[in-house]
């Protein structure tokens, strides 16, 4: 392992933000580092590796999709909490079931060809600000400590991000903790182009569980999210043996689906970006920035985005400097940082419906014409325009929870 001394760019943390960044700004010509803690990339794996098709479309990742495809897929069936379903259906590829864990390594491998140099098992602990503004980074790695001057630094560090902390910026609004299974059945089948979300108290209190087929009619991932430990706890015990999960594998009558666990992990999802991202000649992105999706917990396309934003601003700077920076930062924020911040309420919303209540919005939802609505226009990374264009067409939809109303107008 060779560590440079000094680099044009540092970036803590090998995810898939980081990885991208990595790749896209070693391509550009500049001198990048890459830490990441663990010995390996994509492990621990917290991740239900279901992904916009759309993403594909971002510069270099049509190369990747076929390496790390398991499933195209085109539907959800979507459970209410007595058992009630959707069953969204689209004509088209809608989003893309991916061995997440190879996705990292890939995007590494792509970085370390374009010439990043990668620091595996070395872990921040600290930086000094220079006077020139740049930064001095202190890492600890198994042959000891030592320090990478930098002239940018990006935090790509996750959820829990020290990198933000050291710089001083602001934590995201709030974080919920979530659980990953990977599983395989013994019985049944599981649906290969769909996914299943299920939604109630009893299973993810204030957000909802999936189910993602994995490659074969075996394999898939189940998990949850939910607004508070205990509740998914609750949930994490109750999903394999969810009667509506046996169903949608297929299997009749009150049967329960067994399942043979082979891995299972938990971790956090950060909802609502912090107002400030940018610290002088530094910054943070992904998780660290509170990148996710706060309707879904979906946190790679946004990430992905947030770099391709970086990078256009660091052409029209014609470097990465403050004013690359500063570019970056205002088209984020007029373009998916708008979304994101927009649907952190429509979340709020999702996060208050009683079971009683979603009962009443899947019954409305399954009228003919509304359906063709979500089947055309369903997204999983646009959830707000979705529920707009359903509301103009059915403004009756609004009065269906009426102690929603005054919220709305933060979103409409
Ligand atoms: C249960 C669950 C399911 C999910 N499912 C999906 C999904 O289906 N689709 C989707 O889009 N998103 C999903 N997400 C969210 C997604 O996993 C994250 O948004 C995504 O991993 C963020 O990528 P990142 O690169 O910003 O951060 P991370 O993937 O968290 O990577 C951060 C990296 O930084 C390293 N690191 C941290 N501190 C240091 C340090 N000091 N020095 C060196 N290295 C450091 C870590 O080891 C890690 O490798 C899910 C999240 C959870 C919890």
């Amino acid at each position: 392992m060779r560590v440079p001394e000094r680099t044009d760019i540092t970036i803590i943390g090998a995810g898939p933000i980081g990885c991208y960044t990595a790749w896209m700004l070693s391509k550009k010509g500049f001198s990048v580092g890459l830490l990441e803690e663990h010995p390996e990339v994509g492990r621990p794996e917290q991740c239900a590796g279901l992904v916009n098709r759309s993403m594909f479309d971002l510069p270099e990742l049509d190369k990747v999709i076929d390496r790390v495809r398991l499933n195209d897929i085109t539907g959800a069936d979507i459970y209410s909490p007595g058992g009630k379903y959707l069953n969204l259906r689209a004509n088209k590829v809608k989003a893309i079931s991916m061995d997440r864990a190879r996705f990292d390594k890939v995007l590494l491998k792509n970085a370390a060809d374009a010439g990043t140099e990668t620091l595996l098992s070395v872990k921040a602990i600290g930086i000094d600000r220079r006077n020139d503004g740049g930064f001095d980074v202190n890492f600890r790695g198994l042959s000891g400590e030592g320090i990478i001057k930098t002239r940018i630094l990006i935090g790509c560090d996750g959820a829990s991000s020290s990198i933000r902390r050291y710089l001083g910026l602001e934590k995201p609004f709030s974080i919920i903790p979530g659980a990953a299974f990977q599983v395989e059945i013994d019985e049944g089948s599981v649906p290969d182009d769909i996914v299943a979300v299920f939604t109630g108290e009893e299973t993810a209190k204030g957000f909802f569980a999936w189910a993602v087929p994995a490659g074969t009619r075996t394999s898939m991932r189940i998990g949850l999210a939910a607004e508070d430990g205990n509740s998914l706890r609750k949930g994490w015990t109750n999903l394999p043996h969810d009667a509506r999960l046996a169903e949608w594998l297929g299997l009749d009558g009150d049967r329960t689906a067994h399942t043979s666990e082979i891995s299972f992990n938990i971790g956090i999802v950060p909802m609502g970006s912090p107002r400030t991202i940018i610290s002088g000649n530094a910054l943070i992105l992904g998780d660290s920035a509170g990148m996710a999706k706060p309707t879904s917990g979906g946190g790679i396309y946004p990430g992905l985005l947030a770099v391709n934003d970086l990078v256009r601003s660091v052409d029209k700077a014609c470097d990465i400097s403050p004013d690359a920076l500063e570019l970056f930062r205002s088209s984020w924020l007029s373009g998916y940082g708008k979304e994101l911040s927009r649907s952190r309420f429509f979340r709020k919303l999702i996060s208050q419906v009683k079971d009683e209540e979603v009962e009443e919005v899947v019954k409305r939802l399954s009228d003919p014409e509304l359906m063709e609505i979500i089947n055309r226009e369903g997204d999983i990374d646009h959830p707000l325009r979705l529920a707009l264009l359903l509301i103009r067409k059915e403004p009756s939809l609004l009065k269906l929870i009426p102690r929603f109303l005054p919220m709305m107008r933060n979103i409409v």
